[in-house]
């Protein structure tokens, strides 16, 4: 198995294979093909299985660039990751435009909720350690994000474990789910 054969932009194949990673590990090759042809994908999988990076080279996948690249700007993916203390630099950065925000349910929810986070436009929503997230009482948080979203929002979930609060979970969020166990 190899990147070649998934059907990726060549720039992201470019990034990729300068990045270091050869070939997909299980994860990658199981779940990078479902998420980007549009899929709700549930993935059991741990830390060290390369799950960080199934999500990333799918998201980039699918980010719709067309605005950017007709300004010959297709290299420059905004991305901001919500997980500081600077509220501020939060709501600076996405006054600006970002083709991808990352951060903890608390803080994302308080960017939506602040409106600087303008929810209209997402495509894409990925819960990462999703178990974790629930152990760190994040549960209300992540309701609450999720009911300002698109309904059409494709939902990737990525958990060691799939306990009830998470099929809970998968059920009302997901529609027609794959799983994927490694
Ligand atoms: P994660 O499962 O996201 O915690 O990733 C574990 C480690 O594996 C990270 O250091 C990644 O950079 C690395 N990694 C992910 N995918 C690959 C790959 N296809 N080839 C080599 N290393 C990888």
């Amino acid at each position: 198995p190899t990147f070649d054969t998934m059907g990726l932009r060549e720039d992201l194949l470019r990034g990729i294979y300068a990045y270091g990673f050869e070939k997909p590990s299980a994860i990658q090759q199981r779940a990078i093909k479902q998420i980007i042809k549009g899929r709700d994908v549930i993935a059991q999988s741990q830390s060290g299985t390369g799950k960080t990076a199934t999500f990333s080279i799918s998201v980039l996948q699918c980010l719709d660039i067309q605005g950017l690249l007709a300004l010959g700007d297709y290299m420059n993916v905004q991305c901001h990751a919500c997980i500081g203390t600077n509220v501020g630099e939060d709501i600076r950065k996405l006054d600006y435009g970002q083709h991808v925000v990352a951060g903890t349910p608390g803080r994302v929810f308080d960017m939506i909720r602040r409106r600087s986070l303008r929810t209209r436009a997402i495509k894409m929503l990925v819960l990462d350690e999703a178990d974790e997230m629930l152990n760190k009482g994040f549960k209300e948080q992540i309701y609450d994000v999720y009911r300002y979203l698109p309904p059409a929002t494709q939902v990737v979930l990525i958990s060691a474990t799939l306990p009830h609060e998470i099929l809970e979970m998968t059920n009302k969020f997901m529609t027609d789910p794959i799983r994927i166990l490694v």
